[in-house]
């Protein structure tokens, strides 16, 4: 890999700003380097140099950084160009790249890189998105455990202990005199018993990372005027400035965003939802709808004076029988009321105040824990679905497994598939059309 082909990307958002920065990875960096700075450059020193064109005029003046391989990100000689930040300047520094012989980066191809040259693991090559994509400072935070390793290295922990469990076992079969007797001897059933423990510990962690990042997709239902606006600044609380209409066609559904403690709720509006023979209007609707089925939340506002309107009925009738719904009667402040939560199956009503504030701390809760929040969210690094769904199919492998005390080759070939299914987390064995789906998620020059 260390004689791959060179690539050139703007590592830089779109747009202007004070700094924008070319980034080229590969064989050509040295020779690249010469043309356009006139030298190669110190390694890992920053040196202010022109960027120049074929015929040595400037088109920039910056900071050029170079990194030789292996010790780069991507393992391979590496030179930033840090020149200023403007679309067209840009253009000029990385097309003169590309004249001298690299090509424009793939979305993700400089992690992909990284990957491949043993920098860094596929779950940390995953967190490197998830930083950049982080829209809370928790999910932030967890992201960069993940890039850090913290994650990567609790799974390593985890294959250590089934290569060594697998070890007695494989070893017992290759012994036909040797039976289960000898593997109880060795603690084999206690080795299996704390993987499981070790499993679920790091499902726990890890569900909570991918809460950060998924959130909670919540149905809002009410009335003009009953207070869900002031209701949902009150959740937001400090973080009030994020309380954004994602604009779509005005006529479109209406989406809003809050966190709460990091969590982002994804709130799906149903104004919309009126009758009408408009044609783009219905499309928008449909739209609504869809998402509405595959939301996690209802919540109903109501104004605790007036009580459940006719056309709340109607769009709670048409709600999927499976989504829970949350009924807030708002406005408790009028009414001289406390404020109080009661549950009974599917329905939880809570009386409140978003004027006041009396009583929101009873939805905060109960949004956190629909969403599986545990609210101390220490050491959680982020997780995506991917290891979830990994992390489950080795813990079902562990239970088949562990049925299996009396049927060795069984026994084996769970473990086997137990411990494949984490190695597939970090990247070990992983198929090429994983990679390629994960790395094709990036953006260029990452
Ligand atoms: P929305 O149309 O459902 O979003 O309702 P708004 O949040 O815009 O609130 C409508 C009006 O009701 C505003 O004047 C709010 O100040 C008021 N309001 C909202 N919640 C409360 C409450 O709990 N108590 C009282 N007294 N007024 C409220
Ligand atoms: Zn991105």
């Amino acid at each position: 890999m260390l004689n791959a082909d060179t690539i050139a990307a703007v590592a830089t958002a779109p747009g202007r700003g004070g700094i924008g920065v070319v980034r080229v990875s590969g064989k050509s960096v040295s020779s690249i380097a010469l043309h356009i700075l006139g030298k190669v450059p110190e390694p890992r020193s920053a040196t202010l140099s022109f960027f120049l064109d074929e015929c040595v005029e400037p088109l920039d003046q910056g900071i050029a950084l170079f990194f030789p391989g292996p010790n780069s990100f991507t393992g391979e000689d590496v030179l930033e160009l840090q020149g200023h930040g403007g679309p067209a300047v840009l253009q000029l520094v990385l097309s003169r790249c590309l004249k001298l012989g690299a090509r424009i980066a793939e979305p993700g191809e400089f992690t992909q890189r990284a990957y491949l040259n043993d920098k860094i693991d596929l779950a940390q090559a995953e967190s490197v998105v998830d930083l950049i994509d982080a829209a809370s400072a928790e999910a932030a935070r967890s992201a960069m455990r993940s890039l850090k390793g913290e994650f990567s290295r609790l799974i390593y922990e985890l294959v250590e202990a089934f290569i060594n469990l697998r070890m007695l076992v494989e070893a017992t079969l290759d012994f036909p005199e040797e039976d289960i007797d000898f593997l109880e001897a060795a603690g084999a059933g206690e080795k299996l018993n704390s993987i499981k423990n070790n499993i679920s510990d790091v499902l726990k962690t890890a569900r909570q990372g991918s809460i950060l990042r998924e959130g909670l997709q919540v149905v809002l239902i009410g009335q003009p005027n009953v207070g869900k606006s002031s209701l949902l600044n009150q959740l937001a609380g400090e973080e009030v400035a994020i309380v954004t209409s994602i604009a779509g066609t005005t006529r479109d559904a209406i989406r809003q965003q809050i966190k709460i403690e990091g969590v982002p709720i994804h709130i799906i509006d149903t104004a919309g939802l009126r009758e009408t023979q408009d044609q783009v209007e219905l499309i928008g609707i449909e739209r609504t709808w869809h998402s509405i089925n595959q939301a996690n939340l209802a919540i109903l506002v109501i104004d605790a004076a007036q009580g459940l309107a006719e056309s709340d009925q109607k769009i709670l009738d048409k709600l999927p029988a499976s989504l829970p719904v949350v009924r807030v009667f708002n406005k408790i402040d009028l009414q001289q009321r406390v404020a109080s939560a009661e549950s009974e199956e599917q329905t939880t009503d809570i009386f409140l105040s978003a004027k006041t504030g009396e009583g929101v701390s009873l939805l905060h809760d109960f949004l956190l824990q629909t969403a599986g929040w545990q609210p101390s969210g220490e050491g959680v690094f982020m997780a995506r679905e991917r290891h979830l769904v990994a992390l489950h199919t080795a813990m079902q492998h562990v239970e088949h497994a562990d049925n299996c005390w009396h049927q060795l080759e069984l026994l084996a070939e769970e473990l086997r598939l137990a411990q494949a299914s984490l190695n597939s987390i970090t990247g070990e064995f992983s198929a090429d059309d994983l990679l390629g789906e994960i790395f094709s998620r990036f953006c260029i020059g990452k």
